[in-house]
């Protein structure tokens, strides 16, 4: 079955490629110049790659030529985990300790910053932590769970870095075409995305960096990207993501529709299984997002039930889907191992409807009125 005959909902793990994208991706198939080239066809696939730029810098309020070019949210937030800490002279990284595992991986236990039971980060648990490292550390707090969709306080976060002489850098992977981010309103000295989350293609992603930031280069061998990233760009992908970036404000004015169908999802599940837990159900959340703990009925089960009924959900973070653990981001919030292991993500986006809602409802109601009463 393709994901066009599901009802789809799961668009945090990747999202349907606009129609625009589409276009300026086979566009840009045809035009395969290298951009590196000094000729004709590699100043225009230059020309291509630049506008792109520009798009995504305008989108998150960056500045241009620090918008670094990556194969994705991963490698992003690697080169700032990495990169930005090591041109800084970081003698260390902390971390809330819900972000994403491309970003956990790069930090010490000890050096994770607790959440609460809505996995917010505790701004006085960070301070703490800063109080006890030498300066400059390196902080990274993400804009929106993309289990949960909760929102951090990033600007309480950023303004406690500056107090302690840390760099900050923001997981925005999950914010684009669901809220507004400004770079330089926020004051962080970087932030990832990846086109592949906001109607571009996978493989593509973008490092910002604030002006007068530097980073150390982590992939080595060739000028490109200013010399911030080597590797002949994905011209393609690129291109995609500017496409993307584009059309991101048409995005943001559908979302209210969706944060409609995503509370009418959350009422029903509500009043008729009132044994589900909803995580972060009255703190700032993207409207997109559902995570739904169903006690007694494993994730697995849950979406494969919905899965043969043609209605694509995710067990916490499709990044991890496979493995049966626990999502860390359930633990950090308090959530026992053996009760995280119910938990779904459903999210929403520009393509769903209330055919999709209902579709899911008509599936999951009736297991967990089953699971109720068994
Ligand atoms: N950061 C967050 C918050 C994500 O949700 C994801 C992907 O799910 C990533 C980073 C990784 O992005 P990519 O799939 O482009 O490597």
């Amino acid at each position: 079955m393709t994901a066009k005959a599901h009802a789809y909902l799961d668009y945090n793990a990747t999202t349907p490629v606009l129609e625009e994208v589409v276009l300026a991706v086979t566009a840009a198939l045809g035009n395969f110049g290298n951009p590196s080239s000094v000729h004709g066809p590699g100043r225009h696939a230059r020309a291509a790659v630049e506008e792109a730029r520009e798009a995504i810098a305008a989108l998150v309020d960056a500045p241009a030529q620090r918008v670094i070019f990556t194969s994705g949210g991963t490698e992003a937030n690697a080169l700032a985990m990495r990169g930005l800490a090591a041109a800084a002279g970081c003698s260390g990284v902390l971390a809330s300790a819900t972000e994403h595992p491309s970003i956990m991986a790069h930090v010490a236990e000890q050096d994770r910053i607790a959440v609460d039971r809505n996995g917010i980060v505790d701004l006085d648990a960070l301070e703490r932590a800063l109080k006890q490292r030498a300066a400059p550390v390196l902080v990274a707090v993400m804009f929106a769970n993309n289990e949960t969709g909760v929102l951090q306080p990033v600007a309480e976060a950023v303004a406690l870095a500056r107090k302690y002489g840390a760099l900050i850098h923001c997981d925005a992977v999950q914010a684009l075409g669901k809220t507004v981010l400004s770079m330089r309103t926020l004051g962080l000295d970087s932030v990832s995305l990846s086109a592949h989350k906001f109607g571009g293609v996978k493989g593509a992603g973008v490092l910002a960096l604030r002006g007068g930031v530097e980073i150390a280069a982590d992939m080595l061998g060739g000028g490109q990207e200013h010399r911030r990233r080597a590797g002949t760009e994905n011209v393609s992908g690129i291109v995609g993501m500017g496409a993307a970036a584009r059309c991101a404000e048409r995005l943001l004015v559908d979302a209210p529709r969706v944060l409609d169908l995503r509370d009418e999802l959350e009422a029903a599940v509500e009043s008729e299984a009132p044994q589900a837990r909803i995580f972060g159900r009255d703190k700032p959340r993207l409207g997109n997002t559902s995570c739904i703990l169903l006690p007694g009925v494993s994730s697995e089960t849950q979406v494969m039930r919905l899965d043969l009924a043609g209605v694509a959900v995710s067990a916490g973070s499709a990044c991890s889907s496979g493995r049966i653990a626990p999502s860390h981001v359930l633990l950090a919030m308090g959530v026992a191992p053996n009760e995280a292991k119910s938990a779904i993500r459903v999210s929403l986006g520009w393509e769903t409807t209330r055919a999709d809602i209902s579709r899911f409802l008509e599936v999951w109601l009736p297991l967990a009125a089953k699971f109720r009463d068994s």
